[in-house]
């Protein structure tokens, strides 16, 4: 049995270890990212400030060049021809009238020259170019409107004569200046000044558009304490060497790279990842719940199916064990073939009906049915056909038995019927005979017309018996006595009966001992050729002379035979017996001998055809000389085994003959079936011939049918010569009765071969 538990959570494992697997991949995946994108932002904004360090070195490096150009341009400025033609001639005494003007006007166009020629695209490195005197008076000068009373120092002889950069000119606190002192004959003779234009150099070597506000990623500081107050500067000031300069870069970095490095992007990616994470999870929440919601409810709706199955098989349970119970009930109470009452409850009703009849002073009737050879019926037709039989029989006895009244079946074809409150016994015998009249009509079973008899046995109570058990036991040995009377009547119990129903039922046990004891014997009736009046074949007769009983008619004697078992090993004597008497006249004169075959002996066909080998064996009678009676009822069974049987004895020569033919059946099919040699026709149609026109007609009728068919036919009974007369003159070929000969023994019938096989005929 697995564990519906257990498989559920096993099932929920399932169903959430991937989404704890999926949730934990998902946060070491955002983990990663962050952590990534905080040292990329680390490393970028590393090498974002290494890069603008390495920038701002190389421009300061490019400043520091342009400054020592520019220092080198003065140079070069001062050693000038004109220069240096206008101061030796002025110490020569040129005067300005003569000649010193005309040298200024040519240092003029060298400065203008120089101005011009010293620029970058952007504009030119020098505003401008002066030429101061010694005593700071401007000789000469690029500007076209110099600033008025505007000097420059003139340099004593002990300054130094070296091109200089000046930031701190008092007058041009702002500019910034190239001095050049002119120096001749270690005199300072003037000063050589530039403005340098420091936006343009400055635009032009750090590659930035003047105009524009490019210039504001850099600025040019005159001391390293200005740096202080500079905002937004990045990394240290460089130092311009071989100026007063430093260059300190202003955080001037791309949006990308400005966008990338901020903490506020890493706390947007954190943001994004908790929202992303939260998303998800609340969506596999959801999933899940679903999902154990779905569980629930399929796990609810199993339960449900399972206790609706449980449920309906349940009430079927319920219904099946109310239903067996009312099964017993009625089993126990009720016969299932017919539905009627069976023996407990016919003898409770009987007992109740006792019990008032005692109390209100009446008589309580009882009668006993007992379907005349039931078993015929059985072994013939089937025991289908046995119990259509019953049915209908309890069918027709229900139509005499009224309410209050019972109709008990008591066993296989044993009926009872109570009359709780006899009035007067005479009424006893008329119902018993409007009962007996119930079977005067034929009954129909499986298609076929069927005669059946009942023998009724009547007790009354109280003098029959006061109690339910001695009543039905007195009711069923007068049932008995009917049936030893002849069957299909009635009787009344009479004292003493037991005694004498129980006197015939040791014969069967006295039956069983008759042979060892010699009680039995065989008398033989010769069978006549009508033609010849010969003696053609006898039939063998059963006797049985007890010492007890005295002699027993053989149409009481097979019967308890059948019922004793007995039949076989009684059959097989007679069988022995009578063909060894037939051999003992062969020698006299060729006569058959007929023997007598209960349907019972055919039922075992092996042994019955053993019995057979041996008594012809035993005797040496040629199988010709046997001839086998059977009553028709055996053949109607249809049993192949029968019908192989009897196609085997055919086939070794014995003669088979259908005995007692219009009594029972007298089915004509059977009579081409199966090979028979001989038909017998039943004394009771003889009797009545020729006078009785009904006979008369059937027998000639039943002659003509066995000439049609190629059989022999024998008239049985003939006791009168008007019998012979009548059959001989149908063209009946055999004859057997009284007026031929009684049955005699074996000696007496070889004393009548004797004499030429014919019989005394008086
Ligand atoms: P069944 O085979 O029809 O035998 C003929 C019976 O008719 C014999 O009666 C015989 O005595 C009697 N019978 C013969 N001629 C006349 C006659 O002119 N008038 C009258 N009223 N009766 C005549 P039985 O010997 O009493 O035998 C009666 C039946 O018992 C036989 O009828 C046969 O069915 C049976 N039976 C006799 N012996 C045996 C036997 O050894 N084995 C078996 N299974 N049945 C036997
Ligand atoms: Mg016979
Ligand atoms: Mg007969």
């Amino acid at each position: 049995m697995s564990d519906p538990r257990g498989r559920k959570d096993r099932g929920r494992r399932w169903l959430l270890s991937p989404t704890i697997a999926g949730g934990i991949a998902l946060i070491v995946y955002f983990a990663l990212l962050l952590v990534t994108t905080w040292v990329a932002q680390e490393r970028l904004s590393h090498s974002t400030s290494a890069r603008h360090a390495l920038d701002a070195r190389l421009h300061a490096n490019a400043l520091s060049y342009f400054y020592a150009e520019r220092l080198g341009d003065l140079a070069n400025l001062r050693r000038d021809q004109a220069v240096q033609s206008f101061f030796v001639n002025r110490d020569l005494g040129m005067s300005m009238k003569y000649g010193l003007h005309a040298s200024l006007v040519s240092i003029r166009g060298v400065l203008i020259e120089r101005v011009g020629e010293k620029r970058v695209d952007a504009g030119p490195f020098f505003d401008r170019i002066a030429l101061f005197d010694a005593d700071g008076t401007i000789l000469v000068d690029t500007s076209a409107d110099p600033p008025a009373a505007e000097s420059w120092l003139a340099l004593d002889s002990g300054l130094p004569s070296h091109v200089r950069l000046v930031v701190d000119a008092p007058q041009h606190p702002d500019a910034i200046l190239v001095e050049a002192p002119v120096v001749m004959s270690e005199r300072g003779r003037g000063t050589l000044v530039a403005w340098v234009n420091e936006r343009t150099a400055l635009a032009a070597l750090v590659g930035l558009d003047p105009a524009g506000s490019g210039l504001d990623r850099y600025r040019l500081l005159r001391s390293a304490a200005e740096v202080a107050e500079i905002e937004g500067a990045v990394g240290a000031p460089i130092e311009v060497s071989g100026t007063p300069f430093f260059l300190v870069g202003l955080e001037r970095a791309s949006l990308d790279e400005r966008l990338l490095t901020s903490r506020w992007f890493l706390f947007a990616l954190v943001l994004l990842a908790v929202a992303l994470l939260t998303g998800g999870w609340m969506l596999l929440g959801a999933q899940r719940q679903n999902l154990v919601l779905q569980t629930r409810m399929d796990v609810a709706r199993l339960q449900r199916r399972k206790l609706s199955e449980h449920n309906e098989r349940l009430r079927e349970e319920i219904k099946k064990r109310q239903e067996y119970e009312r099964r017993l009930i009625y089993q126990a109470n009720y016969d299932s073939l017919t539905g009627l009452p069976n023996r407990t409850l016919a003898m409770d009703r009987l007992e109740q009906s006792l019990m008032i009849a005692a109390r209100e002073d009446h008589r309580v009737l009882v009668f006993y049915l007992d379907l005349d050879h039931f078993k015929r019926v059985n072994d013939s037709l089937g025991h289908a056909a046995g119990d259509e039989a019953l049915v209908q029989t309890a069918e027709r006895v229900s139509k005499l038995v009224s309410a209050g009244d019972t109709l008990a079946r008591l066993a296989a074809d044993e009926f009872l019927v109570i009359y709780p409150d006899l009035r007067d016994p005479v009424d006893a015998a008329e119902r018993a005979q409007a009962l007996l009249g119930l079977f005067t009509a034929a009954f129909t079973i499986e298609g076929r017309e069927l005669f059946l008899t009942a023998s009724l046995g009547i007790a009354i109570s109280p003098s029959d018996g006061k109690s339910a058990e001695d009543l039905l036991k007195n009711a069923d040995l007068a049932m008995k006595e009917a049936k030893d009377a002849g069957r299909a009547r009635y009787s009344f119990y009479i004292p003493g009966l037991d005694v004498q129903i129980r006197e015939r039922l040791s014969m069967a046990n006295l039956l069983r001992h008759a042979a060892e004891r010699g009680e039995l014997a065989l008398l033989y009736q010769p069978l006549i050729d009508l033609r010849t009046g010969r003696v053609v074949a006898a039939e063998a007769l059963l006797r049985w002379t007890s010492e007890e009983l005295g002699a027993v008619a053989p149409d009481l004697l097979v019967p308890v035979a059948e019922d004793a078992g007995l039949i076989q090993h009684i059959g097989g004597w007679v069988l022995e017996r009578a063909c060894c008497a037939a051999a003992r006249w062969q020698s006299i004169a060729p006569c058959r001998v007929a023997v007598n075959v209960s349907s019972l002996q055919l039922q075992a066909p092996e042994s019955f055809s053993e019995q057979v080998d041996l008594a012809l064996s035993r005797s040496g009678l040629s199988a010709g000389l046997l001839e086998l009676e059977i009553t028709e009822g055996v053949l109607l069974r249809d049993r192949p085994t029968i019908g192989t049987l009897l196609a085997n004895l055919d086939r070794r020569g014995i003669r088979l003959s259908l005995d007692d033919f219009g009594t029972g059946y007298s089915a004509l099919s059977y009579l081409r079936r199966f090979p028979f040699h001989v038909l017998k026709i039943d004394r009771t149609f003889i009797a009545g011939i020729p006078d009785n026109q009904e006979d008369a007609e059937l027998t000639r009728a039943i002659i003509a049918m066995a000439q049609a068919l190629g059989l022999g036919v024998l008239a049985e009974g003939v006791e009168r010569t008007e019998q012979r007369d009548f059959l001989v003159e149908q063209g009946c070929d055999l004859a057997q009765g009284y007026l031929f000969s009684r049955p005699i023994d074996a000696d007496a019938l070889g004393v009548m071969l004797g004499r030429n096989g014919e019989v005394n005929r008086s």
